[in-house]
């Protein structure tokens, strides 16, 4: 085990990807689960807070400390199995989302959740129920795990698979010791019915397992994970459709996930069906456009969207079914880009990936933490709740750039602040925002997670009786609060 505690080495430590800065004594860059349970062991005896840490790409303060120590899972990096015949993989938690897919791709394999960034650690991926685009039709990081090896607070290492699962709203985990874990789960207790990744997952007739997954690093380390992975399809369709009227891009909307369902649940296998459905507001456009100068300066709004393939007669099935669906809907097929190819499709991708680092580069040289929102709203919601988020940030005169996971009502509208008091005017506005998402039965969390700087929202989500219901929990599995502190709760 590696200990770090020099001010310059442990600076990296220090920070995530949303500009969110703390403070801790020690790293402690641990090789193996024996080390985990002997730093939080130690962690309890000194009653000393310790937060876990990925490759900090959370964008929520999640994985910084504000004091106490740090635990790295950095060195637990191995690619233990990956089994074609049985579709999955057995990882350490430091297995980066790139590695895992170029490891699964020689094998003809793929792991569906894709949240944009590919140097995240699955472990972080795990910590924070992550998702992204494809969530439109594979859901999150939470579908495809099948097992944990977990350390908990007090040192005990145990096994979860997707076998034992809650009955009667009881909760029950055997632990060492003899112990039991056990809490009624209250019949108020009832998360919202869009994507979400807000507080701990716990309802009636769920796997057990899915309570670690997006809990943030505050009921213990995962240092095992066997993932679900998929065959690689034959084939992807992917285009991106160019709006001059952003009304027209929500019609657009409209149709592809209404085709897209009906595709889905009637099991049809030649025609429409996205796997995700990404939205690129006007300023997004031009943001990229610096980057990208071939983007028609004319859009005002653009849809990526990608459908899988299963062999070549489905591929030309296929792309007959686009052309009509496209004509259907009144789009020119001159307003479109085609991935023809691998390298077409990549570009693609690369756009998507290349947005979110163009916002965050911006609000790094503003010196500003992000004012991003993670926001989901019922579908009947999204299109009203839009255009009053966006008018409610241009009538205050801020800058921003909005884009997100459209085809699951979610939108990352990005509040591009450049000084205190404009930051202010923001937290104001990404008050009112998370609030009225809250209040249309949506989430302020649809993947990115609460961390330390959405608490607020938390309790106002939950109230104060669930809010501390799952305080409750946590202190079963972790008594003094060392794990993660700071993080979901106050
Ligand atoms: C450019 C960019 C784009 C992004 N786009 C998306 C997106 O589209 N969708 C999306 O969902 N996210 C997105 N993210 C957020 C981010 O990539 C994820 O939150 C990521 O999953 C975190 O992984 P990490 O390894 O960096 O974890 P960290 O940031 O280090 O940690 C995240 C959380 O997980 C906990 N944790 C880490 N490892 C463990 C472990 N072994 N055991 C228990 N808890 C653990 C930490 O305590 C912390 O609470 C984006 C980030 C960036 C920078």
């Amino acid at each position: 085990m590696l200990i770090k505690d020099d001010i310059q080495d442990i600076q990296p430590y220090l920070i995530d990807e949303a500009n969110y800065r703390g403070n801790c004594e020690k790293v402690y860059i641990v090789e193996n689960k024996q080390e985990v349970a002997t730093v939080l062991k130690a962690a309890n005896t000194a009653n000393t807070p310790i937060t876990i840490c990925g490759n900090h790409t959370s964008l929520t303060g999640s994985s910084v400390p504000l004091s106490g120590w740090v635990l790295s899972t950095e060195r637990l990096n191995k690619i233990i199995e990956i089994n074609v015949e049985g579709q999955y993989a057995i990882v350490e938690p430091a297995v980066t989302l790139g590695e895992l897919q170029n490891a699964l791709k020689s094998y003809g394999l793929f792991f569906p959740p894709d949240p944009t960034e590919t140097s995240c650690f699955i472990g972080g991926m795990v910590g924070t129920n992550a998702s992204g685009a494809r969530s439109f039709k594979y859901g999150s990081t939470r579908d495809f795990i099948q097992e944990i090896e977990i350390v908990l607070a007090d040192g005990s290492i145990i096994n979860i698979n997707r076998e034992s699962r809650i009955k009667d709203s009881l909760f029950e985990l055997k632990v060492p010791q003899k112990r039991t874990i056990a809490f009624n789960i209250p019949s108020a207790y009832k998360l919202p019915q869009v994507k979400n990744t807000v507080s701990y997952y716990i309802k009636d007739n769920m796997s057990v397992i899915d309570l670690f997954i997006g809990a943030e690093g505050t009921l213990g380390v995962i240092t095992l994970l066997k993932v679900k992975v998929l065959p690689v399809p034959y084939n992807v369709i992917s285009l991106v459709v160019f709006f001059e009227d952003v009304s027209e891009s929500f019609l657009f909307l409209d149709k592809i996930r209404k085709q897209s369902k009906e595709s889905f649940t009637q099991k049809k296998e030649n025609d429409v069906e996205a796997r995700l459905i990404e939205f690129f507001d006007q300023k997004s456009l031009k943001l990229l456009s610096s980057k990208i100068p071939d983007i028609p300066s004319s859009s005002k709004a653009a849809f990526w969207i990608e459908q899988e393939c299963e062999n070549e007669s489905n591929y030309t099935a296929l792309i007959s079914k686009w052309e009509e669906f496209l004509h259907i809907c009144s789009i020119p097929l001159e307003s479109i880009w085609f991935g023809a190819d691998e390298r077409d499709r990549a570009k693609i991708v690369d756009m998507r990936h290349l947005l979110p680092m163009l916002v965050n580069d911006q609000v790094r040289n503003n010196g500003m933490k992000k004012m991003g929102t993670d926001i989901a709203v019922p579908n009947s919601e999204f299109e009203a709740y839009y255009n009053w988020a966006v008018g409610l940030v241009e009538e205050k005169g801020i800058n921003y750039v909005a884009f997100g996971h459209f085809g699951n009502s979610h939108l990352h509208l990005n509040m591009l602040p450049y000084n205190s008091e404009q930051m202010v005017i923001c937290q104001n506005i990404y008050a009112s925002l998370c609030a009225e998402a809250v209040k249309l039965g949506g989430t302020f969390s649809a993947e990115h997670g609460v961390g330390k700087v959405k608490r607020d929202y938390l309790k106002l989500l939950l109230g104060d009786d669930n809010y501390k219901f799952i305080e409750k929990v946590k202190l079963q599995f972790d008594p003094q609060a060392v794990l993660g502190r700071e993080t979901l709760f106050y």
